[in-house]
């Protein structure tokens, strides 16, 4: 059997954390096993789908590194064969024409209120003939569910779950106008997509127990279903903006990297032992239903970027270049030259060490392309007093004669200073790091002074006594 995942969003909005881990989950379990990933857009709420919505889940999808297979199925496109199947169980006497009232509804609902029942359809066209139908009334169609007996979802995550079938009432498969519902779409393009295996949120967990009993009354075979819990806030609290239900795409404007994300969402309900640096080739190779969690995760903003340092240290010099590059050009509003390019690269080991996001990585690298004379912050700007800028000026002398422009050479010449001024190494790196960076945070200062180059080095040290 060739496994078939899907991811089945709503378009109503961003694609959000949680769908994101279970699009993860989804695509992990199908690569896993060679399958097929699928990407089905639920667009049958109208009013309610948009197309900025299906453009940012595309794109959420692709920036996460989430590829589906084939071409995306649009829900809506697929009314006319849902609503086929729907004329099925009707002919075959499993579906029928209702033609209760919303004032009956109504009725129904206060009834099974007072009488403390889940409110539900009392199935009162159930057996009833057409011919009494009500004139000028459009009917929906009904699907005739099972009225005794129990439905049972052997779910991989939740185990084996039981419902009692007078507890689901018959539901609506054709509005009144001829539109199909959610469940009876949802059951065909799962059907006919040809779906082995349902990954998704434990709140489908009831519709779950519905869509059996579709799939029993056409005489298809149910995919196998896998519930995952939700995630919550850290506070336990269902996950809400506030703790980070955004879109994918404001993780990536805050800096995060996808491996990163992929990674946190991946273990916020899969485990594999204590392993908390797991890569997309290990995640494939080992990613099963068995090992997500059975409890609802929290979602933790402190592990998730302690993770993304770690990815970010991890990186190559030459991506993580490419990826503050732009950020860069726009925070100084003009082009990085390819010699700055290269400036960075060269410096993006030490930059990356202290990284917790692609922007306070962009933001350490600024000080390399900033134009001269550079503006100091507040802490660089103590260290520059009168007397530190004549030490800086006799250093820029001993500099000056250097002609190999190598880190050791401009090691040597910085100590051999400090001991000609009898001061510690640290009393001349601090305002040289004030002097050449503006700051008092940045890779070491050797480095710095040989990624910049000998004329941009020591045209910022010199800087300091003309200010
Ligand atoms: N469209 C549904 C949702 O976004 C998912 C349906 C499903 O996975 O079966 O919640």
């Amino acid at each position: 059997m060739t496994v078939v995942t899907r991811f089945a969003p709503s378009p109503t909005g961003f694609l959000h954390i949680g769908g994101a881990r279970t699009a993860l989950f989804n695509w992990l379990y199908a690569r896993h096993h060679n399958g097929k990933f699928l990407l089905r857009i639920e667009d049958t709420d109208r009013e309610r789908s948009t197309d900025e919505a299906i453009e940012a889940i595309l794109s959420g999808m692709k920036w996460l590194g989430l590829e589906w297979d084939d071409e995306p199925t649009y829900q809506f496109s697929r009314r006319e064969r849902h609503a086929e199947i729907a004329q099925q169980l009707l002919a075959e006497g499993k579906a029928y024409y209702c033609y209760a009232s919303k004032e009956e509804l109504q009725e129904m609902r206060e009834t099974a209120r007072a009488e403390g029942r889940a409110p539900g359809y009392d199935g009162r066209w159930r057996d009833r003939d057409p011919s009494e139908a009500p004139e000028g009334v459009d009917p929906v169609v009904r699907f005739k569910s099972p009225n005794e007996g129990e439905t049972v979802i052997e779910d991989q995550v939740q185990g084996r779950v039981v419902i009692k079938n007078e507890q689901l009432d018959d539901l609506i498969l054709l509005r009144a106008d001829g539109t199909p519902t959610y469940m009876l779409s949802v059951i065909v393009d799962d059907h006919d997509m040809g779906v082995t295996h349902i990954i998704r949120g434990d709140d489908h967990l009831t519709n779950a127990a519905r869509q059996i009993q579709l799939y029993d009354a056409l005489g298809w075979q149910s995919p196998i279903m896998c519930h995952i819990p939700l995630i919550h806030g850290p506070d336990g609290a269902k996950l809400s903006k506030r703790h980070g239900a955004l879109g994918v795409e404001a993780y990536r404007d805050m800096g995060y990297l996808p491996e990163a994300l992929r990674n946190y969402l991946l273990r916020l309900g899969w485990s594999h032992g204590d392993d908390e640096i797991i890569s997309t080739e290990q995640a494939i190779e080992w990613f099963n239903l068995e090992n997500i969690g059975k409890s609802a995760s929290r979602f933790d903003f402190d592990k998730l970027e302690n993770l993304n340092g770690t990815y970010i240290r991890n990186s190559d010099d030459s991506y993580l270049t490419g990826l503050i590059i732009p950020l860069l050009e726009e925070k100084f509003g003009r082009k990085v030259t390819s010699e700055q390019q290269q400036m960075v690269e060269s410096a993006m080991f030490g930059l990356k060490e202290r990284a917790k996001s692609v922007i306070s990585l962009a933001d350490s690298a600024a000080f390399l392309i900033a134009e001269r004379p550079l503006t100091y912050d507040e802490k660089a700007l103590k260290l520059l007093n009168d007397n530190s800028k004549q030490v800086l000026d006799r250093l820029a002398d001993r500099l000056e004669k250097i002609e190999d422009w190598s880190k050791e050479k401009i090691e040597a010449v910085v100590r051999e200073s400090a001991e000609a001024e009898d001061l510690k190494l640290g009393k001349i790196a601090q305002p040289l790091r004030a002097a050449l960076t503006g700051t008092t945070v940045s890779p070491g200062i050797f480095d710095v002074l040989e990624v910049l180059g000998k004329e941009n080095a020591l045209g910022r040290i010199r800087d300091v006594n003309k200010a």
